[in-house]
């Protein structure tokens, strides 16, 4: 039976894989949130783990009393007690889906530890992919994907050799936005972005889709998961999200995954590793469907790809300051401070603004993602 720790639990990713570890019969040995109390008792309740934390102190500390005496769950609290979730001894597996930077400190733990680590926290990667890397290198880890494309690469990946692949293809939906210029889309707001085409997911990867930056950050992921060049990464855009990438290999063939879009897929895929098991999922019916559309991306209305390549180019600190300043203008977006139309240029701006450090510690992204969230509360 496998046992794992899901860290970011509440939230869209969190609650589905939830689901496949009932379907499943996973036993859940460890749950971690960051302040939602009232969904985070409901799982503990639901699941008995023997840990579980939120990152809000105060919310922490309220629920162990409420729940001392109800349960045998050990309750912790702060970013340590997200930690020691992710490091938990009998947990063999830990799916860090935290949102932004907050899942780095998380991500390092259960490495750390020697947990296998499934990924969906892209925003580790990104600001600090190099360093991941090589933590998991040293400690024998493997980083199995969660994010739906990636899943759908490393699929295509099993059972080839190295050097066989010549091109890595990210399909992209478009987002909300799809087709819209920058002046059409310059005075939008938060209803008009959070209405995703084809997936249901976190308010923030939902911005992120709509500015585009969530490929952006994806291709900078694929560079680190799968150890390719960033001229070997390829985005087009289907709207159907049907499928969910494709690898070119060096004779010109080129596979790809499809599958009704549908994250519990790519959650089950990676937990399950190596082994593929059953799924009561809706299954694919291409005649029904009709026909898949592919587009280019449009790059001059959506010029987050273009930082991102970047970043993928120059590496660093500037995938973590680029991502601080995205965090801090997308919550500001969402709080109906600034439009649609200032995201882009705030995190663009600010990005470059931040001192570059070209061999960065882990200390050091964590002091770029404080300077780059510092800039854009000064604008
Ligand atoms: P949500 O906003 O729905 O959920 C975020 C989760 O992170 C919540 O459980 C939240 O807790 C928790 N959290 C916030 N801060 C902390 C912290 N400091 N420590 C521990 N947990 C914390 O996000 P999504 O589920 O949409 O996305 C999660 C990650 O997965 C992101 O990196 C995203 O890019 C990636 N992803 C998401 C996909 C999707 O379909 N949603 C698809 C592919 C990738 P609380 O509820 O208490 O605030």
């Amino acid at each position: 039976m496998k046992t794992l720790s899901v860290i970011g639990s509440t939230g869209s990713i969190g609650v589905q894989t939830l689901e496949v570890a009932a379907e499943r019969g996973y036993r859940v040995a460890g749950l971690a949130a960051g302040k939602n109390a009232a969904a985070l008792e409901r799982q503990i309740l639901q699941f008995r783990p023997r840990v579980a934390a939120l990152r809000d102190p105060q919310a922490g500390k309220a629920l162990a009393e409420k729940l001392s005496g109800v349960c045998d769950t050990r309750i912790l609290w702060g970013e340590e007690g997200v930690c020691r979730t992710a490091a938990l001894e009998e947990a063999g597996l830990v799916l860090n889906a935290a949102v932004g930077i907050a899942g780095l400190r998380p991500t390092v733990a259960a490495i750390e530890a020697g947990k296998t680590l499934a990924l969906a926290n892209k925003e580790s990667l990104v600001c600090a992919g190099e360093l991941v890397n090589r933590l998991a290198a040293a400690h024998g880890v493997s980083i199995l994907p969660v994010d739906s494309e990636h899943s759908a690469i490393f699929q295509c990946l099993q059972g080839s050799r190295g050097g066989e692949v010549e091109r890595l293809i990210l399909t992209a939906s478009g987002g909300p936005f799809f087709g819209k210029t920058a002046a059409e889309m310059e005075h939008m707001g938060p209803q008009q972005a959070l209405k995703h085409p084809s997936w249901s997911m976190g308010a923030k990867i939902t911005v992120d889709s709509a500015t585009m930056m969530n490929k952006g950050f994806e291709m900078i992921e694929a560079m680190h998961l799968f150890g390719v060049r960033p001229d070997q990464i390829d985005v087009v855009v289907h709207r159907e999200s049907i499928v969910h990438s494709l690898v070119e290999f060096r004779d010109g063939s080129v596979l790809a995954q499809l599958s009704p879009p549908d994250m519990r897929l790519p959650i089950q895929y990676a937990v399950d590793y190596p082994d593929r098991q059953y799924a009561p999922r809706r299954r694919l019916d291409l005649a029904a469907l009709g026909r898949l559309t592919f587009f280019a991306p449009d790059e001059e209305a959506f010029p987050a790809m273009k930082l991102c390549r970047e970043v993928m180019e120059k590496g660093g600190n500037l995938g973590a300051a680029v991502n601080g300043a995205n965090e801090v203008a997308v919550a500001a977006f969402l709080a109906g401070k600034i439009p649609f139309g200032r995201i882009y240029p705030m995190v663009e701006r600010v990005a470059r603004a931040v001192p570059f450090i070209p061999a960065p510690t882990l200390e050091d992204i964590f002091e770029t993602d404080r300077q780059a969230r510092a800039a854009v509360t000064m604008e």
